[in-house]
C-alpha cells in the first residue's frame, strides 16, 4: 500500500498542481480563435484511427488542451459563476480517480467512503453555520442538481401535508387524492435552472412565478405577492429563494425578518421553501468586519428554510462535478429517492448514515466529497474568509472603477453603496449603444478576460463574476480596468503593457 499512495509521491502531484498554477497567472483566459481552429480539425474522424497511448497523451495535450477556456487557470474567468480548482481539491480529485470508489450503499464494515461524504457534508454546514436542523443531506453533480432536489422534495411535502403522496403513486394520482389542481413555484430573480428543475419534476416551467417587488428590484421577492398565492384554493405553494440572483448577486430576502415571515407563512399555508443559495450563501463566511456586515445580514436566516441548494464547483472552489443539497427533512428525501427492493443494495440497517442511493438522483456515483472534505479541512473557516474576500473586494473595486468612468453605466442604476452591497457580481454597460451592443465580443476578444453577456430591463448588459481563489485584487483589479479602458477607447489591449 504504502508504495502506492504514499504521502511524499502525492504531495509531489500537490507540488505540481501548486506549480501549474503559479505559473498560469497569464495563462489565456480564452483560447485564441487559431487555436480553436486547429484543436477541432485534430479531432480524429472514428473509432478506426486508434493511437498509440503516447499519441493519445500528445494529441490531447497538443491538440484538445490549448482549445480549451482557461477557466481553472487564468484568475480572470469571469463568466457564468464558475470557480476554480485549488490545488488541493484538485489532488483529492485526482485520487479519487484513481480509487475510483463508488458511494452507493453505505457499507461501514468495507469502506469509510459515506462516513467520509457524512463528514465533509457536516463541515460544510458549519462553514455555512446551518445549525443542526439539516439532517438529510447529499452530494449533487451542481447547483441544478440540487435545485431538482429541492423542487422533487418540495413537491413531495406539500403534497403529502394534504393526504397525497407522490412517490408511490406519482403526481396526477397524489395531486388527485389530495385535491391539488395546481402546484406553483413563486420566486424573485429565479435562476434559469429553477424553471428547468420545475419541467423536469412535472410541475412545468410555466408554475414558476416571478414576484420582484419592481422592475428596478427585480431580485427582491415581494412577501406581500406571495402571501396572496399563497391564499389560492386547490394550490399547493413553493418559495424558490434566489440568495443570491445571478445578474447582479443580490438577494431575494432581505435577512432574518423576512425569513421569518416567509416561514410563517409556509407554516401557515404548508408551503414549502427551497433557497438556491449556489453561490450567495458563502456571504455567510465572510468576516464579522465592517465591509460585510450588510452581506451578513442579508443572509441571516437562510437557515429557516426546508432546503437549500449549494454549490461546490463555484465559490467553494473544488473541480466540477460537484453540488449540495441540504434538508431538514430527511423524511421528505428519502420518500422522493428511495430506491426500492434490491436487497442486495442494503446498508447497515442500524446506522445513522443512510445510503446515498436513496438519497439522490443517482445509484453508482463518484466520490465527490473527498475533494471537499480535503479543501475544508485545508482552509477552514479563516482560509474561506479570506478567499471570499478577495473576490468581494475585487467586485467592489472594478464596480468602483465603472461607475467612476464616463464610458460605462454601472447597473442596476441609482446611488446604492458598492462598498456595502457589492458581492461578487458586477453588471454594467457601456453608455455608447454600438459599442454596447458588441461589448462582450469587445471584452473577450482581448483573450485575457472573460464575461457574460445578459440584459438588464431590456437591454443588452455585461456581467462580471468573481468567485476564483486565484483572484489577486491589485494585479487583477488593474488588469481588468485597463482592458475595460483599452475596449471603451478601441485600442488593442496587450497584456506587457499593463502598467
Ligand atoms: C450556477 C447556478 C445554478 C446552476 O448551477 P450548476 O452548478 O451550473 O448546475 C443555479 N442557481 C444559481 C443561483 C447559480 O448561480
Amino acid at each position: 500500500m504504502d508504495d502506492i499512495f504514499n504521502p511524499k509521491a502525492e504531495e509531489a502531484i500537490l507540488v505540481s498542481l501548486e506549480k501549474l498554477h503559479a505559473q498560469s497567472t497569464t495563462y489565456p483566459t480564452l483560447p485564441s480563435p487559431e487555436l480553436l481552429a486547429t484543436g477541432s480539425s485534430s479531432l480524429v474522424p472514428s473509432i478506426a484511427s486508434t493511437k498509440s497511448e503516447q499519441d493519445v497523451i500528445r494529441h490531447i495535450t497538443g491538440d484538445i488542451v490549448p482549445a480549451l477556456t482557461g477557466q481553472a487557470l487564468s484568475p480572470r474567468y469571469y463568466g457564468f459563476v464558475t470557480g476554480s480548482s485549488l490545488p488541493i481539491a484538485a489532488w483529492a480529485d485526482t485520487l479519487v480517480t484513481r480509487i475510483d470508489q463508488n458511494v452507493q450503499v453505505h457499507l461501514p464494515h468495507q469502506t469509510i467512503a459515506t462516513e467520509v461524504e457524512d463528514r465533509a457534508l457536516r463541515m460544510l454546514g458549519e462553514l455555512l453555520k446551518l445549525g443542526d436542523s439539516f439532517e438529510g443531506r447529499t452530494l449533487t453533480t451542481g447547483a441544478t442538481g440540487s435545485n431538482v432536489l429541492g423542487l422533487a422534495c418540495g413537491r413531495e411535502a406539500i403534497i403529502e401535508k394534504r393526504g397525497g403522496n407522490v412517490g408511490e403513486d406519482g403526481l396526477l394520482g397524489a395531486c388527485m387524492a389530495a385535491g391539488v389542481s395546481n402546484i406553483q413555484v413563486l420566486t424573485s430573480g429565479g435562476h434559469s435552472s429553477l424553471s428547468k428543475a420545475a419541467s423536469i419534476v412535472g410541475l412545468g416551467r410555466q408554475s414558476v412565478k416571478e414576484l420582484g417587488v419592481s422592475a428596478d428590484e427585480p431580485w427582491k421577492l415581494d412577501i406581500d405577492v406571495v402571501e396572496k398565492h399563497l391564499q389560492k384554493e386547490g394550490t399547493a405553494t413553493i418559495i424558490g429563494i434566489s440568495a443570491g440572483e445571478v445578474n447582479t448577486g443580490r438577494f431575494a430576502v432581505d435577512g432574518l425578518a423576512g425569513m421569518k415571515r416567509l416561514r410563517a407563512l409556509a407554516d401557515k399555508y404548508s408551503a414549502w421553501i427551497h433557497v438556491d443559495g449556489a453561490f450567495g450563501i458563502f456571504a455567510r463566511c465572510l468576516d464579522n468586519m465592517a465591509d460585510f456586515e450588510d452581506l451578513k445580514r442579508q443572509v441571516e436566516g437562510i437557515q429557516l428554510a426546508d432546503s437549500i441548494t449549494v454549490d461546490g464547483h463555484k465559490i467553494l472552489n473544488v473541480p466540477y462535478d460537484c453540488g449540495m443539497f441540504f434538508t431538514r427533512s430527511q423524511s421528505t428525501l428519502a420518500s422522493v429517492f428511495t430506491n426500492p427492493n434490491a436487497a442486495y443494495l442494503a446498508g447497515g440497517s442500524a446506522s445513522k448514515i443512510s445510503s446515498p442511493l436513496n438519497n439522490g438522483l443517482e445509484n453508482s456515483r463518484r466520490f465527490r466529497a473527498l475533494p471537499v472534505y480535503a479543501t475544508l479541512l485545508s482552509q477552514g473557516s479563516n482560509g474561506f474568509a479570506a478567499m471570499i474576500s478577495r473576490m468581494v473586494l475585487l467586485a467592489r473595486r472594478v464596480a468602483g472603477w465603472i461607475r467612476a468612468s464616463e464610458q460605462y453605466e454601472l447597473l442596476p442604476g441609482g446611488d446604492w453603496n458598492i462598498e456595502k452591497e457589492t458581492f461578487i457580481i458586477v453588471l454594467f454597460r457601456a453608455r455608447d449603444n454600438n459599442l454596447n451592443d458588441n461589448l462582450v465580443e469587445k471584452i473577450n476578444a482581448t483573450r485575457q478576460m472573460y464575461v457574460s453577456g445578459t440584459k438588464w430591463k431590456g437591454e443588452k448588459a455585461v456581467r462580471i463574476a468573481v468567485s476564483t481563489w486565484k483572484v489577486d485584487v491589485e494585479r487583477d483589479g488593474r488588469i481588468v480596468e485597463q482592458i475595460l479602458a483599452a475596449v471603451a477607447e478601441g485600442r488593442d489591449f496587450e497584456m506587457a503593457q499593463v502598467k
